[in-house]
């Protein structure tokens, strides 16, 4: 019977996962508490994207696992961790697990029913993390003014390909920090992006491989959902 074990299992196998701190985070989120509930049993651990409504999707687990992967050290516990398109909360709750109850990770997603629905996946699976407020998933558009405010980030992940480096999200991340993020047009070649920041502040990018995303939409543009 597929299970959120024998998914980790495989990935464990095939080396998208290799770490501990990783493995335990993707075992103690359960896949199904983060898809649509018609969803067939059978689809659920299956290594690809699945709808959660409003024309968005949960990413596939191996992408989950390799932006963990890549976020790894600096989603130690303590750690300040920024969500860009929480989506279905998936992330925004293994990267809760990993930074305990000290961190905090804050998720960011443009539709506000998809947010809302989030809540309650992670409220299904690990009602503790909202509970401690290490969890928070938020409303808004982070191109337009939701992480105004908001302290510098640890951690950013970016869940959703921007056509360029969006500079309000390199702003946002700590000296020390790093961001996974895709950077692409929609329909085009997409790269996946890893941006350290180094002590003094200076930023160095990295591409990974090619990705497939949705789009990083700006405020008011409603094209992705037509
Ligand atoms: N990691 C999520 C990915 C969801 S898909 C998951 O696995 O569930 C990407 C999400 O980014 C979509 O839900 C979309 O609505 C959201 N998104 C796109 N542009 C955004 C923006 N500018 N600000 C906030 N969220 C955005």
């Amino acid at each position: 019977m597929h299970s959120q074990d024998w998914l980790v299992d495989h990935l464990r196998r095939d080396g998208v996962v290799k770490h501990h701190a990783v493995e335990q985070a993707l075992r103690r989120c359960d896949r199904k508490n983060y898809v649509d509930a018609d969803i067939p049993h059978a689809y659920i651990y299956q290594d690809s994207p699945l709808p959660i409504g409003y024309h968005e999707t949960i990413s596939a687990p191996h992408m989950h696992a390799t932006c963990l992967e890549l976020l790894r050290e600096h989603l130690k516990p303590g750690a300040r961790v920024l969500d860009v398109g929480s989506g279905s909360g998936y992330l925004a709750a293994a990267m809760g697990l990993m930074v305990g109850d000290e961190g905090k990770v804050i998720g960011v997603e443009k539709h506000p029913e998809l947010a809302q629905l989030s809540v309650a996946n992670v409220r299904r699976d690990h009602p503790e993390l909202l509970d401690n407020g290490v969890v928070e998933l938020r409303a808004g558009n982070v191109l337009g003014d939701a992480l105004e405010g908001e302290e510098p980030f640890d951690a950013i992940h970016v869940g959703a390909a921007a056509s360029s480096l969006p500079d309000v999200l390199v702003k946002k991340l700590k000296p020390g920090g790093r961001m996974v993020i895709p950077v692409g047009r929609q329909w085009e070649f997409q790269v996946m992006q890893c941006i350290d920041k180094d002590p003094d502040g200076k930023v160095h990018k990295r591409d990974l491989m090619g990705v497939r995303y949705v789009p990083l939409t700006e405020p008011g543009d409603t094209s992705w959902e037509e």
